[in-house]
């Protein structure tokens, strides 16, 4: 577990109002969901076989010998809660987005914490390749507002049930004869899960399924349809992607769009998000039949990937009240300032003027405002640029604001 400290949780903050504003933008709305589930609801949803359910759940029994778990991913939590709402009378699509801490029992490893925190969100009830675009579409926003470019979206599709179940015999088909070659891992996944050897990453699977067959050729004419239709939108909008055989993902809800987005910039580290549709999940988790798509954004991977030039500093400003007389005007100059956006802290004047502004420097402050009784006298602000030292006097507040945003004393 990791604490994020102020710098760290500045960042964060500031690539969560990025996400709010773009995601609301599209029309999605916030929803929060307990950090505490039952663990049923994930081992029915994510999968027995999955990582996640078999060796990385924090479980535990409360008090009434229940078996609880905290959080894993964000999609079942949101499911269940919208289907226990009630989804018959919820006008379609329903469109909503969380933000908040996961937890996973991974090894710890550079990039991968046991809390870590998504921003993710779920389009309820639309089946369209449409909706798969608008998701696609929200993410590059999302990542290219906080300055990411090179920007390629991994695709791939899982097909409808159909194609899925022919899929698998015809894998199982090639590597059975070939299970001895396979990792152990792999081998036990021949039984519970043979699309997730698609993505392994030991050496001898990959020899296995080099020449395994494609997902391509067992895709049903619908779906087959929805993702030719989804790669003409993808086009049409300028975005960027490839697709990727062995993109398969590791949760078990998925059907049909899978994808990974990451930034040519970072090299072959791990996906900044991943999502793809679950068009069954609604259903199992007691819904009527409800297609659905969404995305997890990995937030500290974004965070620690991001380009510094999107990190923004808000101007920072001391306030220094030169007599008792001026603390009152030093104070309301101080809200006046912060009600526009600065950061105005008033300064502890105990040790003398000289010492306050070069604390003030080393704060980080770039402005000092300084208020004595020449000041109260003819209703003026003295400004004082802390890097230049350069200083100016003016005659009303948004004058005041508009020299400390701007960056710069005019002549
Ligand atoms: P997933 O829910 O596994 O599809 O992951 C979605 C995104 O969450 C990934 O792109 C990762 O960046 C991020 N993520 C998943 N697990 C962790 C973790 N343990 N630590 C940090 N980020 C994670």
């Amino acid at each position: 577990m990791r604490v994020l400290d102020e710098a760290l949780a500045e960042e964060y903050a500031l690539v969560e109002s990025i996400a709010r504003e773009v995601l609301r933008g599209y029309g999605f709305r916030e929803f929060r969901t307990p950090i505490v589930e039952r663990t049923e609801l994930f081992v029915r949803s994510v999968g027995e076989s999955t990582d996640i359910v078999g060796k990385e759940m924090y479980t535990f029994e409360d008090r009434a010998g229940r078996s609880m778990t905290l959080r894993p991913e964000g999609t079942a939590p949101v499911v269940r809660a919208v289907v226990e709402r009630g989804l018959r009378n919820t006008r379609l699509p329903l469109k909503l987005f969380y933000i908040g801490p996961f937890f996973r029992y991974e090894r710890p490893q550079k990039g991968r914490y046991r809390q870590f925190h998504q921003i993710g969100a779920e389009l309820i009830g639309d089946a369209r390749p449409e909706a798969d675009l608008e998701v696609i579409q929200v993410l590059v926003e999302f990542l290219s507002a906080c300055g990411f470019s090179g920007l390629e979206v991994a695709l791939q599709t899982l097909g409808d049930d159909d194609s899925r179940s022919r899929f698998r015999a015809a894998l199982l088909g090639h590597l059975e004869p070939v299970r001895e070659s396979l990792s152990a891992e792999s081998q036990a996944r021949l039984a519970s899960n043979p699309l997730r050897i698609l993505d392994s990453k030991a050496d001898a699977d990959r020899a296995a399924v080099a020449d395994a067959p494609s997902m391509e050729t067992f895709l049903s004419e619908s779906a087959r349809v929805h993702f030719e239709r989804l790669q003409e939108l993808l086009q049409d909008a300028g975005i960027a992607y490839r697709v990727e055989p062995g993109l398969v993902r590791g949760l078990d809800y998925y059907t049909g769009t899978v994808f990974e987005i990451s930034s040519a910039d970072l090299g072959s580290q791990d996906a900044l998000v991943g999502g793809g549709r679950y068009d069954n999940l609604v259903a199992e988790l007691g819904g009527p039949p409800t297609p659905a798509i969404g995305f997890a954004i990995g937030l500290d991977r974004v965070c620690e990937a991001m380009p510094e030039s999107a990190t923004s500093d808000q101007p920072r400003v001391a306030i220094l009240a030169l007599s008792d007389a001026a603390e009152a005007r030093a104070a309301e100059t101080a809200r006046a300032l912060r009600r526009a956006g600065l950061v105005a802290e008033l300064a502890n004047m105990t040790s003398g003027v000289g010492k306050s502004l070069q604390l003030a420097d080393r704060r980080g402050s770039g402005w000092a405002v300084l208020i004595g009784d020449d000041e109260l006298a003819d209703g003026l602000w003295s400004v004082k640029n802390l890097a230049s030292g350069e200083q100016q006097s003016v005659g009303d507040l948004s004058a005041l604001v508009e020299l400390i945003q701007e960056g710069s004393l005019k002549p």
